[in-house]
């Protein structure tokens, strides 16, 4: 199979390899795309990720096969282009640029104007006709090449352009003359030779492979790891390679080059969306070396800028790149994201993508392509994340509350934030993970700051427009983003800044609108979330399509009420554990565990019962008749137990038993491993009084509501951590002559279920003995991951994350289920189960029962509902319908 495939300049491909980003990345693949329905493409070709895996595992040279097929490739783009690579009279210059399988922005790297040299460049020049361009050409390649394959740092180079322009009393690059470029060039070769102690590579054919091996030694480089951990991408796809024929942006005031979107990738609304720099190269607009210029006439007119708009500068080849935009649509379906460069008038496509969205523009898009008949309802919900929802469902600002505006921005990554401002990205990170929310602030991000923009709340930068990397990753991420604030100069050495004539330092607060533009003094207030509009319209698809019902876990009436504005359809988990903490109860609690036997455990029941009743009472009220499973009593006694003396002194007033006593019962219940000690049905085993209790609150609750409401509620009281049929009949009994008593008592009754949670491995293995008792199922797949694995969860952190990063776990199985190997148990217990019960009812309340991925899992085994925390039930209801399609 072939190593290297070739695209534009007229050639057709037979094999659908060429167009399969798994096998050309995402950028060759579309590369082919656009060339092949006709649209102006520089010739080139891509080099397999195939080669990339094999290049990473076994080092070494490429073998003849390869170097055959991309010369004879490289003769394509030869024939094509009319020009010969190395040819000194009038060379062909190629860029040569990575593409992964999903693109990874800025993450891995490219060189731009290979194949210049000391004799070429003067080629170029006598080509062109224009000496300018041509030293242009030939310093940004140095740079560009030294930095990326040679290890020379960058900065080096920066600082020589900064001291030449300031020596010839210039301000800006386009001041620069031919004669100053070429001084730059021999100080840029100077640069090299002390840093590597050897020349400037002359000779082309090493400069194309060595480039061509440093696009693919970046796809293990550390920034390009970490983006991939933060993004779950695998490390086995491998980088393809795309060697191209330069176009030049740089060719003099008839040239440009600029990035664009077919709808804003903001807020979705369906106008063309971009920046575009005159007499500029490719990554001048996306590092925010200069701050770019509007597209449209209408976006520049909207934020009032004066440098004219490519609509208005180049209205020919601007007409022609709209209805490039339109075609592009259609043929995808989708919004793209769009690199173009115009030379000498003549507009070429570099590449293009579906473009990243903020998840409010992700909504609108869908649903407005859906009204547009690009898409259906299905397609709508399959393109949106669920997880990227959870940016909608959280508070805005208050757009009444007052604001202490410290400037404007570009509004690059809608949300608001506050934080404190942190000015760099390992101070981000040390200060998050103290538990402190902050904002970086940097005069512009490059890739190596992406662990710091993934910490902090919100970015602000000081340059970079709306495509910047700030913004891009910033929206990506979900973080709020506001770039290009010029008014912000930062003091690294002092650790403070300036904005405008406000002082401030690293620590002090500020908030941002990401929407607006907005850089604030302070914190503000904000408001709740709007769920409806295209929110609504997209939920009530995912509704019409899902199978499993979603449910929440949740405990307080306040939890139970979010959960329902969210879509809740029932809950899954209510904890009554957590209901014993209250300040309230805890003495009655901690009076009732230190009980030296059943009499004293009562007395002190008692005085929970119309607590408990009361808690349940509210509960059942809000969820209105929908079913609530309810937990009775899991965790080990101990973790109720006060800790400090001065505790103890305070309960042994209020329950008048001595502290010497306390302490020495506090003792007796210390447990060497508590996660597997004596909790779950094992409590209510030894201590029935315990359950009998809580199923009294629950049953009593339940029929008063039913009088009062109308709205029956339909209790499922869930046994925990069983391990034996035994276990579950005891308690089962215990649960039923409770029932029946309250029943009697009120003369009047309600319909409940008794069941128990699938948590250890026995019990799944034995699900089919325990479904003749149980007449339902929740996997608790927090403690059957525990328990399977043999991994505690509390104690996981020091060694999970390197188990992640050598790939022994693909994901953290606390977040994600490990299919593979915990899913084995569910599934088989859903089997059992079925095969004893029929009807049996099955459901996840796990943290994973709000991950999509753990979703799909559950909606393949035919599991009934999943339970989500409230604030995952809308990203739940769209995985939910993402796996039923
Ligand atoms: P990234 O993945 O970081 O966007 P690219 O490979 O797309 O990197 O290239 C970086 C920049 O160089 C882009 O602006 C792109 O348009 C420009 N570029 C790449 N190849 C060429 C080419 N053959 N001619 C002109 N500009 C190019
Ligand atoms: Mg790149
Ligand atoms: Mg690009």
């Amino acid at each position: 199979t072939a190593y290297v495939f070739t695209f534009g300049g007229g050639v057709t491909h037979q094999d659908p390899r060429a167009k399969d980003k798994t096998i050309v990345g995402g950028k060759g693949a579309n590369l082919a795309e656009m060339a092949g329905i006709g649209l102006p493409v520089p010739p080139g070709f891509t080099i397999t990720t195939e080669e990339c895996v094999r290049y990473l595992a076994e080092g070494g040279d490429f073998s003849a096969d390869v170097r055959a097929e991309v010369a004879a490739a490289l003769t394509h783009i030869e024939t094509a282009v009319g020009k010969k690579f190395g040819d000194a009279a009038d060379p062909l210059l190629v860029s040569v640029r990575s593409g992964a399988r999903v693109s990874m922005p800025g993450m891995m790297d490219t060189v731009l104007n290979l194949g210049l040299n000391d004799e070429t460049v003067k080629g170029l020049a006598a080509s062109s006709g224009d000496d300018r361009f041509a030293w242009d050409s030939y310093r940004r390649f140095i740079q560009m090449y030294s930095d990326v394959v040679l290890g020379v740092d960058h900065h080096l180079f920066e600082d020589a352009l900064e001291i030449a322009k300031e020596d010839n009393g210039f301000y800006a690059d386009v001041e620069m003359g031919a004669e100053h470029w070429q001084a730059l060039v021999a100080e840029y070769k100077s640069i090299v030779q002390t840093a590597l102690g050897e020349p400037f590579p002359q000779d082309v054919f090493h400069q194309l492979w060595g480039a061509i091996r440093a696009v693919f030694d970046s796809w293990d480089s550390d920034r390009a790891k970490v983006y991939r951990r933060l993004n779950d991408i695998p490390g086995d796809w491998g980088t393809a390679v795309n060697v191209q024929a330069m176009v030049f942006g740089n060719m003099g005031d008839t040239s440009a080059t600029g990035v664009a979107f077919t709808r804003d990738p903001a807020t979705g609304e369906k106008a063309y969306y971009g920046e575009w720099l005159v007499n500029a190269q490719g990554e001048d607009v996306v590092a925010g070396i200069r701050t770019p210029q509007y597209l449209t006439r209408y976006s520049r007119e909207r934020a009032g800028a004066k440098p004219l708009s490519m609509e208005e500068a180049m209205p020919e080849a601007y007409a022609e790149l709209a209805a490039v935009f339109e075609l592009l649509e259609k043929h995808y379906r989708d919004m793209q994201d769009i690199e173009f460069t115009v030379e000498r008038g003549k507009l070429w496509m570099l590449q293009t993508r579906s473009g990243k969205r903020t998840a409010k523009a992700a909504l609108k898009m869908a649903v407005d392509m859906v009204a547009e008949g690009l898409i259906d309802e299905r397609m709508a919900i399959k393109r949106i994340d669920p997880m990227a929802l959870d940016q909608l469902l959280h508070p805005t600002l208050d757009p009444d509350a007052p604001r202490d505006l410290l400037t404007k921005g570009l509004p690059a990554s809608p949300g608001a934030a506050s934080g404190a401002i942190v000015l760099d990205a390992d101070t981000a990170e040390k200060r998050a993970e103290r538990g402190e929310a902050v904002i970086l602030v940097r005069v512009e991000t490059s890739p190596e700051d992406i662990h710091g923009m993934h910490a902090a709340k919100g970015i602000l930068t000081a340059r970079g427009g709306m495509t910047s990397h700030a913004a891009v990753v910033a929206r990506g991420m979900g973080r709020p983003c506001v770039s290009g604030a010029a008014a912000v100069s930062i003091d690294m050495a002092s650790r403070t800044l300036k904005i405008g004539n406000r002082e401030l330092k690293e620590g002090d607060v500020i908030t941002l609108d990401g929407a607006a533009g907005d850089v604030m003094a302070g914190s503000v207030p904000t408001i709740e979330p709007e769920l409806v509009g295209d929110f609504g319209t997209l939920m009530e698809w995912a509704d019409k399509h899902r199978r499993m019902k979603v449910r929440t876990n949740a405990e307080t009436p306040a939890d139970c009420r979010t959960a329902r504005q969210f879509g809740a359809e029932g809950i899954g988990l209510c904890r009554t554990e957590h209901m014993f903490f209250d300040d309230q109860r805890i003495a009655a609690v901690r009076q009732m565990i230190l009980a030296e036997d059943g009499a004293g455990r009562r007395a002190a029941l008692a005085k929970l019962l119309p607590e408990q009743r009361a808690d349940f009472h509210a509960i059942f009220d809000e969820m209105a008749g929908l079913p609530v499973t309810i937990r009775l009593l899991d965790p080990p006694l101990h973790e109720f137990l006060p800790h400090a003396d001065a505790e103890f002194e305070e309960l042994s007033d209020v329950i008048g038993i001595g502290v010497a006593t306390l302490k020495r019962r506090a003792e007796e219940l210390h447990e060497m491993n508590p996660m597997l000690g004596h909790r779950g049905c094992r409590l209510g085993i030894t201590f029935p009084e315990i359950y009998e209790m809580q199923a009294r609150a629950i049953f009593e609750a339940a029929c008063d509501v039913a009088v009062a409401s109308g709205a029956a509620p339909v209790p499922e009281v869930m046994i925990p951590l069983v391990a034996t049929r035994k276990e579950l009949e005891i308690l089962k009994a215990l649960v039923d002559r409770t029932a029946a008593e309250v029943f009697a008592e009120k003369g009047n009754s309600v319909a409940y279920h008794v069941g128990t949670m699938i948590e250890l491995p026995r019990a799944a293995l034995m699900a089919g003995e325990i479904a003749e008792v149980g007449e339902f199922f929740s996997f608790g797949t927090n403690d059957l991951t525990q328990t399977t694995l043999g991994v505690s969860r509390d104690d996981a952190a020091k060694f999970l994350t390197p188990y992640v990063e050598q790939g022994i776990y693909p994901r953290d199985p606390f977040v994600s289920l490990d299919i593979e190997g915990v899913g084995q148990l569910v599934e088989l217990a859903a089997e059992r189960g079925r095969k004893t019960r029929l009807d049996i009812k099955l459901g996840i309340c796990g943290e994973h029962g709000g991950d999509p991925a753990s979703i799909a899992f559950c909606e393949k085994v035919g599991l009934d509902y999943v339970s989500a925390s409230p604030f995952r039930v809308p990203i739940a209801r769209l995985a939910a319908a993402q796996a039923a399609l």
